[in-house]
C-alpha cells in the first residue's frame, strides 16, 4: 500500500494546492499542510492539529511524508560534519551530509542511488548506477538536515544545499530541477539561487539546458584535468563529452546567465597537481568568470591514488592567483576520518 501512496515532498506548493482542489479541499488547508511540511518540519499527520480530521484522514490514506530513516550515521572527529546514510522506501540508501562552515549549515544531498559516470577515484562511481532519486527523495534529504538542526536545538538553520552527494544531478535533470523548485520556495525552506549549488561531471547537454532555462543556481563543473587525454583517464564520460565541447558549453552558460562557474579539481599526487597542471588550468580558464575548488583526494578502495600534500596544494593555488588572477579554495578535508568522500559510508558495509 505505502509504495503507491503519494510522497508529499514531491509536490511544489502550487501542485499541493491543485491536489487539494481535486479532492475538494480548501487552498487554506493546502497552505497549512505546506507550513507543516516546511516550516514545522512535521514528520507525521498526527503532528498537524490545525488540519480538519477529514483532511488528515485522506492524507494518511493516500499520501505519505517521505521521511528517510537513518540506517547509519557518523560524526567527524572535529564535530563539524555529520554524515547520514538514509534509507529510501524501497530499501536502497543514499548519503546526506550536514556540514558546518563558519556558522553556516550546508546540506550535501544525493541525486541518484549510485552513479553511471564511473569516475575512477569516486566511491559512488565504483558502485555503479542503481536508480534515479525522485524529487521528493532529494527534498527529504534537505528536510532531514533541517530537522536534525532543530532537534539538536542548534542556533543555525539550514542555509545552503549542494548537490554533491551520490550521483550525477544532470543525469537526473527533471527530478533535480523539480526538487530545486521546492527547496527555493520562499514560503518553505527558502533556499534561493545563491544558496543552491549543483555539481556536474560535465554533462554538456545538461549545462546548455541550464543556460537556456536560466536556472537560478550556482554551477560547479568537475574538471580534474586540463587536457582531453588526462581528463578521459579520470572521467570516462569525457569521451562522450570532450573537453573542448565542455568548455564551449561552460562559456555559453556564463555568457547567457552572467554567472561565474566553480571548477572542481580533485588533487591527486603526481597525477594532476604539478606546476604545469596549474598553468594548464589557468590557460584553459583564461577569460572565463571562474573560481577553482581544489579537493584533496579522499582515498577509496577502488583507486590507488593518494592525496596531494597541503604544501603542493598551496603552490598550485599560488600559481593560479599570481599568474592568472584566478581565485581558488582548497576544500578542508573535514570528515575524512568518517570516510566522508561521497559514497564511502554506503560501501562501508
Ligand atoms: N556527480 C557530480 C557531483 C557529485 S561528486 C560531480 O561529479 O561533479 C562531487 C565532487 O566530489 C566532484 O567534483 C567529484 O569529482 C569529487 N569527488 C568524488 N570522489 C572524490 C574523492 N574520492 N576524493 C575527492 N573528490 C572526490
Ligand atoms: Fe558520479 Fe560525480 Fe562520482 Fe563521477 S565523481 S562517479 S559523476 S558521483
Amino acid at each position: 500500500m505505502s509504495a503507491i501512496r503519494l510522497d508529499l515532498h514531491n509536490f511544489t506548493r502550487d501542485e499541493l494546492r491543485a491536489l487539494f482542489g481535486r479532492w475538494g479541499f480548501s487552498p487554506v488547508h493546502a497552505a497549512r499542510l505546506w507550513n507543516y511540511l516546511y516550516l514545522a518540519l512535521a514528520d507525521s499527520f498526527a503532528a498537524m492539529p490545525e488540519l480538519p480530521e477529514k483532511v488528515r484522514t485522506r492524507l494518511s490514506q493516500e499520501t505519505r511524508i517521505g521521511s528517510l530513516p537513518v540506517a547509519r550515521e557518523a560524526d567527524s572527529s572535529d564535530g563539524f560534519t555529520r554524515k547520514y546514510l538514509l534509507t529510501l522506501a524501497d530499501g536502497e540508501a543514499v548519503e546526506t551530509v550536514l556540514m558546518r562552515f563558519t556558522g553556516r549549515v550546508t546540506a550535501c544531498v544525493s541525486s541518484q542511488v549510485g552513479c553511471a559516470m564511473g569516475c575512477v577515484f569516486c566511491a559512488t562511481g565504483q558502485m555503479g548506477y542503481t536508480r534515479h532519486l525522485s524529487p521528493g527523495e532529494i527534498v527529504a534529504q534537505a528536510v532531514h538536515v533541517a530537522r536534525a538542526l532543530r532537534l539538536a536545538r542548534e542556533p543555525h538553520r539550514l542555509r545552503n544545499v549542494v548537490l554533491m552527494g551520490m550521483g550525477e544531478p544532470l543525469h537526473n535533470y527533471d527530478a533535480v530541477m523539480h526538487a530545486i523548485d521546492i527547496l527555493r520556495d520562499e514560503a518553505g525552506l527558502a533556499l534561493g539561487a545563491e544558496r543552491i549549488t549543483l555539481s556536474t561531471v560535465g554533462v554538456v547537454p545538461g549545462i546548455l539546458r541550464l543556460a537556456r532555462e536560466k536556472r537560478p543556481l550556482n554551477l560547479a563543473v568537475s574538471l580534474h584535468a586540463a587536457t582531453q587525454a588526462g581528463r578521459a583517464a579520470l572521467v570516462p564520460v569525457a569521451t562522450k563529452w570532450p573537453l573542448d565541447e565542455l568548455m564551449a558549453a561552460c562559456r555559453t552558460y556564463s555568457e547567457t546567465t552572467g554567472r561565474r562557474i566553480f571548477y572542481e579539481w580533485t588533487l591527486i599526487e603526481g597525477k594532476n597537481d604539478s606546476a604545469e597542471d596549474a598553468r594548464a588550468v589557468g590557460e584553459l580558464l583564461r577569460g572565463l568568470p571562474a573560481q577553482v575548488n581544489l579537493i584533496p583526494l579522499n582515498p577509496t578502495h577502488g583507486y590507488a591514488g593518494t592525496p596531494t600534500h597541503s604544501a603542493a596544494a598551496k603552490i598550485f593555488q599560488h600559481i593560479l592567483a599570481s599568474e592568472f588572477k584566478l581565485p581558488s579554495t582548497v576544500r578542508q578535508r573535514r570528515g575524512l576520518d568518517i570516510a566522508a568522500g561521497c559514497g564511502q559510508l554506503a560501501i562501508a558495509g
